[in-house]
Parts: C-alpha cells; structure tokens; sequence
C-alpha cells in the first residue's frame, strides 16, 4: 500500500474511473478503477478529491495508465463539514498540484506541504494554508525570486514595502516599481519570512481573516499563474469569497 492523495476522478465507460494520484513515492500517476462507482468495499467513498488514502496498484509494462485496485481512506476532508470556502480551498490545492507536478516525478516535500495544509483546513481554516501552500508551492518549483532586497538595486527593503508586476519576477524598492505595480507591504515581507521558517501549524493560533496578507497571498498566486501561463480556475472561486 502506497501514501497518496486523490486529485481528480473521471467516469469512463460502465462503472470505471480514471483517477489522477499523487503518490509520495512515485508522483503523479493516473490510474483506471474498475467498478469504482459500484465497488463501495474497495473505494467507498476514497476517491473523493484531496482525500489521503493508502492506495494498492499494478503498473503495467508499456501502458500509461495503473490498474488501481483498492484505497483505503486515511484523511477524508470529508470528515468535517464542507462549507463553500473549503470546497474553494481544496479544489485550489488540487488544481495547482495538477498543473504543476509532472508524472512519475516523486515530490516529497510537496506531499508534505499539501498533507500539512489538508490539516489546517479540516480544521476550518481557509486563508492561511491557502497563503502558505501558494507561497511554498512557488518556491518547491524553483519559482520564488528574492524577497529581501530589491531585485534591480540590491537594497534590503527593511521596514520599507516592496512591489511586484503580474508580468515579471521578482521584488523592487519604491525606486524601481513600474507604475502598475503593487504594493506588498513590510507587514507580508515578514508573515512570508515566517513562513519559510514554521511548520503552517505554528502560525495556526492567530487570526487569519480574508484581508491579513492577502497582497502575499496575490503575489504567491500571480506567480504562479505566470509560470504555469494560465489563469487557475480555483482562484477566481477564492476571490469571490466574501
Ligand atoms: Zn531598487
């Protein structure tokens, strides 16, 4: 039995399913469930998206899809109530980590990061695993400029903000902004230093309401959509979030 988080399912014909995984020790796989809409015993109910299942497949030689056999739920997000925001956060996590692992290429540290996320957002918690999850996510695929000092003079930003573009990498001092960029304040430099050191669960006891870094938040996702060059879906859901 191998550790995986279910992404996203597809009915093909008869009963079976397609589901797309992210194994810890073998990445992203795609696999056919035969009779997963009929079989409660070998998948009831762990085929749900962002569900952590230990999962049991065959690879089969010269063919792309595995035969999944069974999984069994360790971690369903359906396990607590599921209200529209956490439905917005799970299917962000899922969208990113679709667009951005390749198959058959094991991503450790992003399996744990999603595992830790998953966590807090069980416990009801939205904008504070979805900052952290984006802000990590661009750093593990190499994505995350400079966040100290002014990507164009080399000025540590200190107590002062800093500014970013949708369209370009990287951090600049009030000297070098373009006039469309945005402001991320001295106050998020620091909440995406703290990040970068603590485990998501050590930044869990303060309020996270929507507006607390929410131009970190921008700035991880921008980045994000820039380097995948399209718009993520789950996003826009995120922004309608009142
Ligand atoms: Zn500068």
């Amino acid at each position: 039995m191998i550790e995986a988080l279910i992404l996203r399912t597809w009915p093909i014909h008869e009963a079976d399913q397609i589901v797309s995984f992210f194994t810890r020790d073998q990445g992203k796989l795609k696999g056919v469930a035969k009779s997963a809409a009929k079989s409660r015993k070998r998948f009831g109910g762990a085929l749900e998206p962002m569900t952590y299942v230990l999962a049991s497949y065959v690879e089969k030689p010269r063919q792309e899809l595995v035969r999944l056999d069974a999984c069994e739920i360790v971690a369903s997000p359906l396990s607590e109530p599921v209200d529209y925001g956490r439905a917005a956060a799970l299917e962000f996590y899922v969208e990113v980590l679709e667009e951005t692992l390749q198959d058959h290429d094991p991503q450790d540290a992003v399996f744990r990061l999603t595992l830790a996320v998953l966590e807090q957002t069980r416990a009801g918690r939205i904008w504070l695993p979805v900052t952290y999850f984006g802000l990590w996510m661009v750093r593990l695929m190499g994505w995350m400029p400079e966040i100290v000092r002014c990507t164009a003079c080399g000025r540590a930003f200190g107590s002062e903000p800093a500014y970013f573009e949708a369209q370009h990498d990287g951090l600049v001092c009030v000297e070098h902004r373009h006039p469309a960029a945005r402001v991320l304040s001295a106050e998020s430099l620091g909440v995406a230093a703290r990040m970068f050191r603590e485990p998501v669960a050590a930044l869990a006891e303060e309020e996270w309401p929507r507006n607390r870094a929410a131009d970190l938040r921008r700035f991880a996702l921008q980045g994000l959509e820039r380097h995948l060059e399209r718009k993520l879906r789950s996003v826009q859901a995120l922004n309608q979030l009142s």
